[in-house]
């Protein structure tokens, strides 16, 4: 069956009010963000439904690309025809057969906006049901939950049927509840992190540490692409690789370490909270999961903490690892993250890091190392790029500039 175009249902954000217009308006943005290479496809976005007229576009790539999308709840591909009673039997009828298995059941819903049209909602439910039932002499008609609901709409633009309803991902428009830094490694966590927060509307940028030459070109690709696999959510993401290797063999030459781990963890968010505060961020984001590893203890998070007041969220602190991996697959990003290529935070482990950290040890470790001299040139060998959904490895980031404060 070849569709015409999608009908979008929106999710909670039918709830929301007099804020409706611009979470539809931001949801429209992120449809056609990640509608980016398909440029026949375009959007309208009515206060009740969304409509992508696919002009041709390939119904099954739109489909694999609404299907991410926070704040829609449903989406059906709907058939547009002329207002002709016989071609829309016949479109019914070949609708049903395109989803039938033996045994299914089936009603025919008609909603009639044009009231000029010959037929009211009875006779065009009686005739197209009639059609069906001749087409596949085998299937029931039941009123109360059919195995298929064809839902016809009589416009006056034309007859548009549909026969399938796609659960979309619910959650809410990315970019309504706004920005947060994700602190994004190469692990598992941090972009199922980084996935829960854009889920309830926040747009996040992604920040990556890294340590050249102690860690590799593919270490900082693998979280590129990554990114890449997060865009699917909302079109683009912006990619904030900074340089630490200066840092970290500065703590390992002047931190016992125990305690590598705490600097090195108060030096991430130091650096991460000053590009936050420089990209209009509200919040920071990251993987950490109480109790996971070392750095995850309680006493630990607020070691890492004291060097800000600003929200670090994450959302994974109450989830179990196994819990974790499963949404790391549904978000396809599990096979990229146990690549073996290591991050910083690996290479420069120590063998025991201490799980309850003094806050005064700390201070004073730091004391010993120029901290503001070490944070103004990480931030500014800074390099941003844009990466957008359906950009893997193999493709080169088009924009891609140095970053001045
Ligand atoms: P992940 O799977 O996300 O790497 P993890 O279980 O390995 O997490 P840690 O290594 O303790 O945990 O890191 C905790 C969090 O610190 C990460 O989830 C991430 O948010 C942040 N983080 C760690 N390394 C980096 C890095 N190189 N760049 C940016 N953020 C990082
Ligand atoms: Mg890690």
């Amino acid at each position: 069956m070849k569709y015409d175009e999608i009908m979008v249902r929106y999710g909670e954000l039918s709830t929301k009010g007099k804020n409706k217009k611009y979470f539809i308006n931001k949801l429209a943005r992120n449809v056609r963000d990640v509608l980016h290479d398909l440029p026949q496809a375009s959007v309208q976005a009515n206060h009740d439904r969304m409509r992508i007229y696919l002009n041709g576009e390939d119904d099954q790539a739109v489909i694999e690309r609404l299907r991410p999308i926070f704040g829609i709840q449903t989406f059906s591909p709907v058939v547009k025809i002329e207002k002709d009673i016989r071609l829309a039997e016949q479109t019914a009828a070949d609708l049903v057969e395109s989803v039938y298995k033996s045994g299914m059941s089936f009603k025919i819903n008609t909603r009639r906006s044009d009231h000029t049209f010959e037929q009211d909602t009875n006779e065009v439910n009686r005739l197209l049901g009639e059609s069906v039932t001749e087409r596949l002499p085998g299937i029931d008609v039941k009123m109360k939950e059919p195995d298929i609901t064809v839902r016809v709409e009589i416009r006056d633009t034309g007859i548009f049927l549909s026969v399938e309803t796609i659960e979309g991902a619910g959650g809410l428009p990315v970019g309504t509840g706004g920005r947060a830094m994700l602190m994004l490694s190469g692990g598992i966590d941090s972009p199922v992190a980084g996935y829960l927060a854009m889920k309830r509307g926040m747009e996040i940028e992604a920040v990556h540490f890294h340590s050249p030459p102690y860690t590799s070109p593919q270490a900082l690709q693998k979280a590129k692409d990554l990114t890449s696999k997060l865009a699917a959510y909302t079109g683009r993401i912006q990619f904030v690789e900074v340089p630490f290797t200066e840092i970290q063999e500065e703590i390992k030459r002047t931190v016992p370490e125990g305690y590598w781990m705490t600097v090195t963890r108060r030096m991430m968010l130091r650096i991460t909270d000053r590009i936050r505060a420089d990209r209009s961020g509200l919040a920071i984001v990251n993987g950490e999961s109480l109790g996971q590893v070392a750095s995850q203890t309680l006493e630990s998070m607020v070691a890492i903490n004291e060097v800000t007041n600003t929200p670090v969220l994450r959302p994974l602190v109450s989830l179990d690892k196994t819990e974790i991996i499963e949404i790391a697959r549904h978000i396809d990003t599990f096979d990229l993250s146990i690549e073996p290529f290591e991050d910083c935070c690996t290479i420069f482990a120590p063998p025991k890091p201490k799980t309850r950290p003094k806050i005064v040890s700390v201070q004073s470790f730091e004391q010993a190392m120029d901290l503001a001299g070490l944070i103004e040139r990480a931030i500014s060998g800074i390099r941003i790029s844009e990466i957008k959904v359906g950009e893997g490895s193999l493709q080169k980031q088009e924009e891609e500039f140095s970053y001045f404060l």
